[in-house]
């Protein structure tokens, strides 16, 4: 929808759309910017611009315009207490990772909490009416203005001031009384300060009329009144008219404070400490100076580097001082906002990867760190952690309970972008080499070596990052997506009665009311149908068997297989019981396992997905490391300590809204559910889930739980694979027989290693002996096995004594040849195979190689090697002894004809 025009339109009839009760109260007029055009509503009947183009832009820096000063926390308590004071319930805020909905990963604004969406529709569901909440919001589009501008963060506090005008709510002339009050009566703002800039607001479909407040120059706030649907002109008046008011409480601090930077008055006390870090003093005539130019220049170019140059230039900042104060200050605003980020994100259970959301957490510490190294920067990220925290605790006492968890995920984190820094500039070393990567490449190097485009960019390794990367990222992500379900003509059939959520008898009867081929609608059923990770039962109706079933919509498909009832019929049903109980175990497991990984290893654990089988099962958490066997070990414990308990595990329906609001948005494991109504499962207070699946009454049904493999499956989320109930006890003493076959194994080969490790030793012992008595022979001598002849003046040995093994043969034949005129042969069984070694002095007159060849051809194998050492074998036993024959003739008896 084209805003321009909807404002055209607007703005024609200020009367109807633009004029509240207060501008007439008060005597605001209505002008049109000389500059822009803009219509704006002000008290000042001489003012001719809007707030964006005013002299007065900017101007409370160093100077406020409130005669109180109230930093980031303190003004939060003074938004509270007057709308608390005017009948405004004050909310919580609600997670900055968006787990209720499936569009967003974090929630950006603070409408965004209560925003469901329904199909294709997005409905409201406020908890009171009307309400304030201190709404942290995260957007990651501006990042490179971020501890440049003055005013840009990575995340910030939105006031989110909403209203359904009816009940106890109000439209459009009580809002902007409200908000004006605010600003006058609780601030302390002079009346005439504050200017209403007409604007609109569209999106999701709607869109309405809206008033932005601002005070010299400086953005407060946005009233939006959503009140249309539909195209412009033939857009209809919503339903459900909803008051939207967003305002930067950022903002609102610092307008009381006047300081350089919003950065000055919202981050507490760290500031301090990362200023003392670099020996800047804050409250400096140059920075006031610097950062009203940049402030003032901002909204003019779109370009951030040449606001920054006319900036310099006009406030008259030397190289030196650019140098020694701006670029480490801005440094400085970086890492205090992106860590704040990161805190409010890890409390909320994201953690930093590669995929979705996590890569822009990701993101962000990198850029800390290269802050920090590039500024040589000497910084405990924990005392950091504890300063925020500590300041932000009163407002956010969630924050608090999870310190050290945020604390754990950033150390590690942060060694690992350490340690990978060598591999990956090696990496991009190469790909700079090879020329620009296709996108296909990028996304390899991304996700087997984790180097991001923005990394190689940063090295000058590729120019640019191919706009396709993300979308195509994303894309074979989504690929494991559940499969398709095909498309039946179901047009006409009543919902299935679905049994399985009431009585779930495992025997019943129902009327048949549609046959497609080999598929079969019932008018009820107890069989589960195919849903959140859980299989199908199986059993069989009309005597078929039932091999699958999915739920289309609200009707239940059967897919027998042998043959298909009538329609018209009544037919008995059987639900295979044993399957179901499995399949019931496996699932209450899951949930069990969650919460005790969750237990064991920190609460960034969530539910990535699931799946229950038959026989099997697998839970997919997300985790930043592989699991440890000792983890796994503890999850394992306390899962079956769950199980020991004999917890409760109950069922209850909810309104979607009370549920999120008594248990929070942990019940979302398995994804949002698009229903008004909520099945909540609960193993007593230790797992809260929505869950449509089947469960067990008590956990000691379960008996036993066993966790047959871990496995990183990707960045960020770690598989479990498990058994559980009689699959578990089968799987144990499988387990049990195998490990005791492993250990005998274990056993048998200490045994041989022992044994010839002694053979060894008195190899050691015997070879010295048995080569001086050789040496001193008169014509043979048979010792230790070896057959030893002087035959013309040469020795030659030979053995086939079983005691003898491999080292024996190389060590006796290695020291023996020693004399050339010697020459020996070693025949010995490995294993399968009768192995023979050939040693053979030069002037033995023996050529080693011809003998292991033919008496390994003789045992059915081949043999190689040299005239002075070769070797060789055969596994054909049946042949040994005419091998042995053979060599002791080539080792005695030919050594007449070699001789020359
Ligand atoms: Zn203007
Ligand atoms: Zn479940």
């Amino acid at each position: 929808m084209d805003k321009k025009e909807i404002l055209k339109e607007f703005s024609s009839d200020p009367d109807r759309y633009y004029k509240v009760k207060l501008f007439e109260e008060q005597g605001f007029v209505r002008k049109s910017c000389s500059k822009c055009g803009r219509f704006f509503w002000t008290l000042n009947a001489d003012r001719n611009l809007c707030p964006d183009d005013g002299l007065d832009t900017y101007s409370f820096i160093g100077e406020p315009p409130t005669s109180k000063r109230f930093d980031y926390t303190q003004s939060w308590k003074q938004v509270e207490e007057f709308f608390v004071k005017n009948n405004h319930t004050s909310v919580s805020r609600y997670p900055v990772v968006c787990r209720w909905r499936d569009d967003l990963y974090f929630t950006i604004a603070s409408i965004v909490d209560f925003q469901r969406i329904m199909g294709s529709k997005v409905i409201f569901e406020f908890p009171a009416n009307p309400l304030v909440v201190p709404q942290t919001c995260l957007r990651f589009k501006d990042l490179e203005n971020v501890g440049v501008t003055g005013r840009h963060f990575s995340s910030f506090c939105m006031i989110g001031q909403h209203s359904v005008p009816d009940n106890n709510g109000y439209w459009k002339d009580e809002c902007v009384d409200l908000d004006y009050r605010l600003l006058t009566d609780q601030f302390g703002i002079k009346k005439d300060e504050v200017v209403f800039v007409e604007d609109v607001w569209a999106g999701g479909g709607s869109f309405g009329p809206s008033l932005e407040y601002f005070v010299r120059g400086l953005e407060l706030g946005n009233a939006v009144f959503t009140e249309f649907q539909g195209d412009l002109g033939q857009h209809t008046t919503l339903d459900q008219r909803v008051i939207d008011m967003g305002a930067g409480l950022e903002r609102f601090a610092w307008i009381t404070m006047g300081t350089p930077t919003a950065y000055d008055c919202c981050f507490g006390p760290i500031n301090e400490k990362l200023f003392n870090a670099i020996g800047i003093d804050s409250n400096s005539e140059i920075l006031r100076r610097y950062f009203t130019e940049i402030a003032k220049e901002i909204d003019h170019f779109g370009d951030l580097n040449e606001v920054r140059r006319l900036a310099i230039k006009n406030a008259e900042i030397s190289d030196d001082q650019l140098n020694k104060i701006i670029t480490p200050l801005e440094g400085i605003y970086l890492i205090a906002d992106h860590l704040r980020t990161l805190i409010f994100a890890i409390t909320d259970g994201a953690l930093p990867s590669n995929v979705g959301g996590g890569y822009n957490l990701r993101m962000m510490l990198r850029r800390i760190n290269a802050t920090i190294s590039k500024l040589n920067l000497k910084l405990d990220i924990d005392d950091l952690i504890d300063t925020h925290i500590d300041y932000l605790k009163d407002t956010y006492p969630e924050l608090d309970d999870k310190r050290d968890d945020v604390k754990t995920i950033l150390k590690l984190e942060s060694q690992r972008y350490e340690e990978s820094k060598v591999h990956m500039k090696k990496k991009a070393d190469k790909i700079k080499e090879k020329g620009t990567p296709t996108v296909d490449e990028l996304i390899t190097f991304y996700e087997s070596d984790g180097i991001t485009p923005e990394y190689l960019k940063e090295v000058d390794a590729i120019s640019e990052i191919p706009s396709s990367f993300y979308s195509k990222l994303s894309d074979l992500h989504q690929s494991d997506k559940k499969k398709a379900i095909e498309e039946l003509p179901l047009e006409g059939l009543p919902e299935t009665e679905v049994l399985f959520y009431q009585a779930d008898p495992m025997d019943f009867d129902a009327k048949v009311l549609k046959v497609f081929e080999d598929r079969v609608v019932l008018d009820r059923t107890s069989f589960y149908a195919r849903g959140g990770g859980q299989e199908p039962d199986h059993g069989n109706i009309a005597g078929f068997n039932v091999v699958d079933v999915d739920k289309h919509a609200n009707i239940i498909v059967h897919k027998l297989d042998g043959g298909v009832p009538k329609e018209g019929e009544t037919v008995s049903c059987t639900v295979d019981v044993t399957r179901r109980s499995n399949i019931t175990k496996n699932h209450t497991s899951t949930h069990i396992l969650n919460a005790s990984s969750r237990k064991v290893l920190g609460s960034w654990i969530w539910q990535h997905s699931a799946f229950k089988e038959d026989d099997h099962a697998r839970l997919d958490i997300t985790h930043h490391s592989s699991l440890s066997i000792g983890e796994v070990k503890k999850i394992e414990q306390t899962a079956n300590d769950m199980v020991k308990q004999n917890l409760n595990v109950n069922i209850d329906y909810y309104d979607r809204g009370t549920a999120e609001q008594t248990y929070g948005f942990r019940i979302y494991q398995g994804g949002v559910v698009p229903v008004k109504t909520v099945r909540i499962v609960s193993i007593e207070d230790q797992d809260i889930e929505a869950c449509g699946g089947t469960h067990v009454k008590k956990t000691g049904e379960i008996e036993l739980i066993k966790i047959t493999k871990t496995k990183r499956i990707q960045d960020g989320v770690v598989r479990l694979e498990f058994v559980s109930g009689p699959t578990a006890f089968e799987y144990e003493k499988q387990q049990e027989s195998e490990s005791k076959r492993k250990e005998e194994e274990v056993k048998q080969k200490e045994e041989l290693d022992k044994q010839r490790e002694e053979n060894k030793q008195q190899a050691r012992e015997s070879i010295p002996i048995a080569l001086n008595m050789i040496s001193e022979m008169k014509e043979k001598i048979f010792i230790n096995g070896i057959d030893a002849r002087l035959i013309e003046n040469k020795i030659r040995c030979f053995t086939v004594h079983p005691d003898h093994d491999d080292f024996f043969h190389q060590n006796f034949g290695k020291k023996l040849v020693k004399n050339p005129k010697s020459a020996y042969c070693g025949i010995f069984e490995a294993g399968p195979t009768v192995r023979i070694m050939v040693f053979s002095g030069e002037q033995s007159g023996i050529d080693a190689a011809t003998i292991a060849k033919e008496i390994a051809s003789i045992l059915g194998g081949s043999g190689g090697g040299n005239a002075k050492f070769a070797q060789g074998g055969g596994k054909d036993t049946s042949k040994k002894d005419d091998a042995i024959a053979k060599a002791k003739s080539m080792i005695f008896g030919q050594s007449e004809e070699n001789d020359d």
